[in-house]
């Protein structure tokens, strides 16, 4: 990823046939058996040598046990190692109760490496699971695939790709803005003269809500059912069901909303986007709150994480900079006077100047100002936008996941529901 090239990955939901579903499980198995197998060997092997087993020999054991395709099985050693180095620098911070992969596993996400993935006539992708075994997946990829993945989440297979392209020219010369990741608004962004874009997340909250208080419902009901039974399944699966359905829909969301900041500032000729970055609860205060508050601060700041994460590399697909700054502040201060005011509406007023704004476009303004220190603009202006989701209009029937895919790149014969 360092050098010139960029790695996106891409979920496309996969409809797979009753038929399918049966063979990509006995693969889900497989793949957990050679995985088992992995963790068996290298533990049998450390505690005769006291040391740890190599990849190349870990490979050679394998060859030939299972019936999985030979890059799978290297995907699958490789994974080792790499959770292995992982768990021995953390427990090297002194996090030693992190446990090295032990854990056996019924099913396990397979995945594919270059050998067995190509595309047929028709341009699908086309998935060798072993010698002689194919699975269609029905997905058609406008650029190279480099490594694929099959995973079974919440009762619905998903196919994750990685593609690979040239990394762009970083712009040099532009204008700097400044973006602010709240709640109310997801994103607001401002630049150095005084333009700024605010865009509105009412739909990802209300989904939110809409989530939190189905849950909450579903919960209290199946404290009710005895574990294992067939209303308890029942529930179990509208729970699976709804977490999957508005877990899409937020996604969705974000990347329309990350999008539409982006699109505004590659139009804007920004050349670095300065990013406020939370600083997280002071140890004291954080002792003091409740674990629901606590929890929905760990919440949020996944939140925040997804929206800079989704920030950042579509600002890099456009050449555009950025960089994270903390955002300590910048809703408080005045780019007036620097006075500090707190503020409760949207409209920031402040108390000794008399200076007003908006007031997330305010703070996308003042983290410029964290980088650099560019002067006050004449005025402030900003535009207000909705993020608006695909799901609105048809309540059914949406069969893509992920950004980037066309919903007519997946042609997949089979039955909608009922197969899983
Ligand atoms: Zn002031």
């Amino acid at each position: 990823m360092e050098k010139d090239q960029m790695i996106k990955t891409q979920h496309i939901r996969l409809r797979p046939s009753k038929k399918e579903c049966n063979l990509l499980r006995e693969y889900q198995k497989e793949t957990a058996q050679c995985w088992n197998a992995i963790i068996t060997m290298a533990k049998e092997y450390y505690d005769q040598t006291r040391k740890w087993i190599s990849k190349s020999d870990l490979q050679k054991q394998l060859k030939g046990k299972f019936k999985l395709h030979s890059q799978t099985i290297q995907a699958l050693t490789d994974k080792f190692v790499a959770n292995r180095q992982a768990t021995a620098k953390l427990r090297r911070l002194e996090l030693r109760k992190i446990k090295y992969p032990y854990r056996k596993k019924k099913y396990m996400t397979i995945p594919f490496k270059q050998q067995a993935i190509r595309t047929n006539d028709n341009g699908e992708l086309i998935l060798s699971l072993s010698k002689g075994i194919f699975f269609n997946t029905g997905y058609i990829p406008d650029r190279k695939i480099h490594t694929a993945e099959i995973l079974f989440r919440n009762g619905r297979y998903t196919l994750a790709v990685t593609t690979e392209y040239p990394e762009p020219e970083l712009k040099v010369y532009g204008i700097k803005a400044g973006i602010d990741i709240g709640e109310i608004h997801p994103v607001a962004l401002c630049d150095e003269d005084g333009d700024g874009l605010i865009i509105s997340g009412r739909e990802i909250r209300a989904i939110k809500q809409w989530r939190n208080k189905s849950l909450a419902a579903l919960s209290k009901k199946i404290s009710y059912c005895q574990k294992g039974s067939r209303q308890w399944r029942k529930y179990k699966r509208a729970i699976s069901k709804l977490i999957s359905k508005t877990e899409n829909q937020l996604r969705d969301l974000y990347h329309k909303v990350t999008r539409k900041a982006i699109s505004w500032a590659h139009a804007k000729g920004i050349c670095e986007l300065i990013i406020g970055n939370p600083t997280g609860v002071g140890k004291n205060s954080r002792r003091k709150r409740k674990l629901s508050r606590k929890s929905a601060q760990k919440i949020s700041q996944m939140e925040h994480g997804r929206i800079k994460q989704y920030l950042r590399y579509k600002a890099k697909e456009l050449g555009i900079n950025t960089c994270l700054v903390s955002e300590r502040d910048t809703s408080q201060d005045c780019p007036v006077c620097g006075h500090k005011n707190r503020c409760n509406g949207r409209i920031y007023t402040c108390s000794r100047c008399g200076f007003t704004t908006h007031r997330d476009g305010k703070a996308a303004f003042m983290v410029i100002r964290k980088k650099y220190d560019v002067p006050l603009p004449e005025q402030f202006q900003f535009e207000h936008v909705q993020a608006e989701s695909k799901y609105r209009k048809s309540s059914k029937g949406a069969c893509v996941v992920g950004a980037g895919v066309t919903q007519s790149s997946l042609v997949i014969a089979g039955s909608l529901l009922g197969t899983i």
